[in-house]
């Protein structure tokens, strides 16, 4: 799908290597209720309105694990093909983080959930998964500095601690930033059209942290690697990446040894920088969960849950192909968002016509989304049943094309009945031949240059004397019929 070439791979190619990057993404659970308690699992609300004894890690308190977001994690494990353990168990994670007040977190760490498993990108590679476990989100350190000038104190909001959190680790099968953000799409597109995140980077409740390293072209070995963390967008997890790359062949162009340890991205400089060198596992003392028993799921719960799977990206893009003849390329488009492909196969079913109403739908419409303000399809009050007559209208020749744009404008920015808006704004096309028929008498007397013109065999003045019918007509004249009287009284 992109086209532009990778900056870093260029840079890398001068020194012969090949980049190597693995990326671990943190999705957080849409579930009502936390992951351990039942305080709601809720963005955007007043700091610490949402908590308890549980998630604020009070002696005594004890942890319940989440039905649903164990049944969310597995359909994202069948969604991508890994295998579900019917069996696993949680593991405490001890570190210190402020924000974490139990001073560990629950998560997984030899028996997770699900184990292997993959993304395919759009160009057909396939990025295998290692693993997707189940664990829980720290707080949020809100640093006053900026906002509260003068003050240098951090407050900490306790409402997302403990909101049910996958982790998705892929194996280091990416080679370039295209092919990683092409695979963090891919994964949200998966996961969206599942239904168990909100997947919005903007909102993190998607995050990323890029795994880099570089090597020899051909080696095995693998090279050392960074993690970079903080990017909060797609193109931002492409942009660290190129950089990182390029920084540690500079480096190791130099004769620099590569320093493993975790890099922070800074959005504004483009630059990354070193925040802390690299924990190892055997640093965070990992040991069974004492306050949980193990995971033991039913073949037959497990069995219902992959039943329960709605059709996947990856399938409908192709069915979209091959049912309403789509190009590769607007079968994508119209198929990354769920509710866009549930608008497409809508639209096209109420105005019996799939190839018009992609064109609608990736033209005029996206061009009035622009202008209305709206970021998404799914913020425009239209419906499919209203845009599918709309096309009707325009395919019977009803309306102009361009009288089929102006309602266009008006169904997306605020909905309505296309007949109602036509008849209201006058905009029905001039089919009676008589009053069509005057109108080009009208022009021919007026434009007779054109007129000699098109009889000494100018065949362009005939479009020219077209354009004025219609522009005398006010673009509603119906043009089929216009060419017809002109040819009629030119002979
Ligand atoms: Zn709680």
């Amino acid at each position: 799908m992109k086209t532009s070439p990778d900056v870093a791979t260029t840079e890398t190619a001068k020194h012969d290597y090949e980049p190597v990057i693995g990326l671990e993404v943190h999705v957080e659970l849409k579930t009502k209720s936390k992951m351990f308690c039942s305080c709601r699992n809720e963005f955007g609300a007043e700091p610490n309105t949402a908590v308890c004894p549980t998630c604020l890690g009070m002696p005594g308190s004890l942890p319940v694990i989440n039905r649903v977001a164990v049944e969310y994690l597995c359909k994202a494990g069948f969604a991508l093909g890994c295998d579900v353990a019917p069996y696993s168990k949680f593991d405490r994670k001890n570190y210190f983080y402020p924000d974490m007040p139990k001073n560990y977190q629950i998560s997984q760490y030899d028996m997770p959930l699900t184990t292997g498993g993959g993304v395919t990108l759009s160009s057909g590679k396939r990025i295998r998964l290692n693993r997707i476990h189940l664990e829980e989100d720290t707080g949020k350190n809100l640093h006053a500095g900026g906002a509260m000038a003068g003050s240098d104190y951090t407050l900490i909001d306790y409402n997302r601690a403990g909101v049910p959190l996958m982790e998705i680790v892929s194996e280091p099968d990416i080679s370039s930033s295209d092919e990683a953000e092409d695979y963090l799409a891919e994964l949200k597109a998966v996961l969206s059209y599942i239904g168990v995140s909100d997947v919005k980077m903007h909102e993190g409740s998607l995050r990323c942290d890029a795994n880099v390293s570089i090597r020899p072209r051909g080696a095995n070995e693998l090279g050392t690697k960074t993690e970079v963390k903080n990017m909060n967008s797609f193109r931002s997890v492409g942009r660290a990446i190129k950089h990182e790359i390029a920084r540690q062949a500079e480096r190791l162009a130099a004769g620099d040894r590569i320093v493993q340890e975790t890099r922070g991205w800074d959005e504004v400089k483009g630059t990354t920088y070193s925040m802390r060198s690299k924990e190892e596992a055997h640093d965070y003392r990992y040991f069974p969960e004492p306050d949980l028993v193990p995971l033991a799921l039913d073949a037959d719960v497990l069995a219902r849950w992959r039943s329960e799977l709605p059709e996947l990206p990856d399938a409908r893009r192709k069915r979209f192909a091959q049912q309403y003849g789509l190009s590769e390329y607007d079968a994508q488009v119209l198929t990354a968002e769920r509710s866009d492909a549930d608008f497409y196969e809508a639209t096209a079913a109420a105005c019996d016509d799939p190839k018009q109403a992609a064109n609608w739908l990736m033209g005029d419409v996206r061009r009035a989304l622009q202008s209305a303000g709206f970021t998404a399809l799914a913020q425009s009050p239209m419906t499919a049943a209203q845009l599918g007559e709309l096309i009707r209208l325009v395919k019977s020749g009803a309306i102009t094309g361009k009288a089929g744009k102006e309602v266009c404008d008006i169904l997306v920015a605020k909905g309505g009945d296309p007949n109602a808006i036509v008849a209201e704004r006058g905009l029905g096309a001039v089919t009676d031949s008589t009053e069509i028929a005057a109108m080009v008498d009208q022009a021919i007397t007026a434009n007779q240059k054109s007129v000699d013109a098109y009889k000494g065999g100018k065949a362009n003045a005939f479009d020219f004397i077209v354009g004025q019918v219609m522009k005398v007509s006010r673009g509603k004249a119906n043009v089929e019929i216009v060419r017809a009287l002109i040819k009629e009284r030119l002979g």
